[in-house]
């Protein structure tokens, strides 16, 4: 922040003589440091109102703040240094609104558990978009800031426990680096929240490239006007892809942008065993980021099935679903953008599906590439997709941790655990040890491709559960703060791992997610 006063200050410097003119100066100064560097631009409100309702958050009692991300809010250039926390308290509940922020509740329809529905922010409230002094585009929104006209029969309202929670994954999400929306301060606002039990409420404020989801497509295509569908479609180019603007087939290359950069997601998710829990296609982000943590979780042990949300019965969204579930919603996406593919609905269908199609074997490719690198490898042959299918079943097979047995792999001797002691890992870890001698740098080098590759913490969920339940019900922050502390530099130490994460016997058997709550 001080290097954009010191900018300002060099160039308006250069300018003035005057001592008039270095009073306005200070004067200048002084109101960009009440403004806190926010810099509204809000391209969202341009389009036809039929995409948002127009109204403020609903002010709270008794706000108070709990956190404040200062790493989020140095790269977006906003200075909260002076600010104290009453103040804090006020902006983060929309007490207070910044100059400049002109909120709106979107639109969107969505698919969820494979079923259309209309849905739009319920509970949210986008402030506005805010350029940063690096010229990037983020919307600024607050999550749990009351009823909107798209409220339905819920109270607009969200739980402490649940934004805590959303902080603590998105911030795990950024420093394993993998695309996310962030979370930039969760504050108290001092009105209970009434659900299962009653629990106290709290406002998040989010932050990510925009809120357009594949459920903002499918609702305009099934509600508005083909010319408006047209207009959204334009201004979805020119504010996320805007090197498509001159190909020739937008629609198409956009579809194709948007797969890929959904396939990169979803493999980082896979990498990581990152769960969404509620992939619906109203919480697919068109820009690639991780967007709208409910019931999310880490998987701890190896199993494809894994799925901890209470909602997900038959388990449509569990870990190893994801990949299918991405191609799925891409394909409600396709469906929404045929009409501006081809004129001819039979030759847009094909071309469509084509993107579609290839996106399996697409994900094959690069799911053997990444889980080669997780494992050391500086190429992917046969031999080494060999290897990985065998430790992927051995893994499923002896309920393998999935994180500690990729450091278990990169240090048998630095790591405890039973996996030394099972005759089927020894004998794949010598085939393994024996295909990376073969390779340049031998283990040494595979060793440091791995250490960027796999964490040595994740938020276990027990971890997650005990830290949340202190901080919500006990007001207790002790945990919370170690945990996201850990979170922040997930990638260390891993020549010492000694003190692997271990997961409570028959904790996960239990465990259960929740959404919306
Ligand atoms: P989510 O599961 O967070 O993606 O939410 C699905 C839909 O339900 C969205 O339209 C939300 O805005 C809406 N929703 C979730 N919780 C609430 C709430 N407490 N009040 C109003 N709408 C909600
Ligand atoms: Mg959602």
């Amino acid at each position: 922040m001080f290097q954009i006063f010191q900018k300002r200050l060099h160039f308006k410097t250069f300018n003035l003589s005057s001592l008039q003119a270095t009073i306005q100066y200070l004067q200048q100064i002084d109101i960009m440091k009440n403004n806190k560097g926010w810099n509204f631009d809000n391209t969202y409100k341009k389009l036809p109102q039929d995409f948002y309702s127009i109204l403020d958050p609903m002010p709270v009692e008794k706000p108070e703040i709990i956190l404040f991300n200062s790493r989020l809010a140095d790269e977006l250039g906003l200075d909260f240094s002076e600010t104290d926390q009453a103040d804090l308290a006020a902006i983060f509940t929309g007490n207070q609104l910044p100059d400049g922020a002109e909120p709106i509740s979107q639109a969107y329809a969505g698919h969820q558990f494979g079923h259309f529905t209309m849905l739009g922010d319920g509970r949210a409230i986008v402030l506005g978009e805010h350029l940063s002094p690096h010229g990037k585009r983020y919307d600024i929104q607050f999550k749990g800031s009351g009823r909107t006209p798209y409220s339905r029969s819920g109270d607009g309202r969200a739980t402490l426990y649940s934004m805590l929670r959303e902080y603590l994954i998105s911030e795990a999400l950024h420093h394993l680096g993998i695309p996310t929306s962030g979370s930039l301060a969760v504050a108290e606002t001092g009105q209970p929240v009434y659900r299962e039990s009653v629990h106290p409420g709290a406002v998040l404020t989010r932050v990510a490239s925009s809120h357009i989801r594949i459920g903002t497509f499918e609702y305009a295509s099934r509600f508005l006007s083909r010319e408006k569908l047209s207009n959204f479609l334009d201004y979805v180019v020119s504010r996320h892809y805007p090197d498509l603007e001159e190909s020739e087939n937008r629609a198409l290359s956009l579809l194709k942008c948007v797969a890929e950069k959904q396939l990169n997601l979803v493999l980082e998710w896979m990498r990581t065993g990152f769960i969404h829990g509620v992939l619906n296609t109203d919480n697919m982000s068109i820009s690639g980021e991780s967007i709208d943590f409910g019931p999310c979780s880490f998987m701890n042990t190896f199993d494809p099935s894994t799925a901890f949300s209470s909602v997900d019965i038959n388990k449509r969204y569990a870990f190893s679903n994801q990949p299918g579930i991405v191609q799925w919603n891409l394909a409600i996406f396709a469906g929404t953008l045929l009409p501006f593919i081809d004129d001819d609905e039979e030759e847009a269908r094909k071309a469509a599906q084509e993107v579609i199609r290839e996106f399996e074997p697409r994900f094959k490719d690069e799911w053997y590439r990444m889980m080669g690198k997780k494992l050391g490898f500086s190429k992917s042959g046969s031999q080494q997709k060999y290897l990985t299918d065998q430790l992927i079943s051995w893994m499923e097979k002896s309920k393998a941790d999935y994180t500690n047995t990729f450091l278990v792999i990169a240090n048998p001797d630095e790591t405890p655990g039973h996996f030394k002691a099972n005759q089927e890992f020894r004998n794949w870890h010598d085939e393994w040890r024996a295909t990376i001698e073969k390779q340049q740098g031998g283990i040494s080098e595979a060793r440091r491709r791995m250490a960027r590759l796999n964490p040595l913490f994740i938020p276990r969920n027990h971890l997650v559960e005990e830290a949340l339940t202190a901080a919500s019900n006990d007001g207790d922050y002790t945990k919370f703060h170690s945990l996201l502390e850990k979170m922040k530099n997930p990638y260390q130490d891993q020549w010492v791992a000694k003190d692997l994460q271990l997961v409570p016997t028959g904790f996960d058997e239990q465990y259960k997610t929740f959404c919306g709550t």
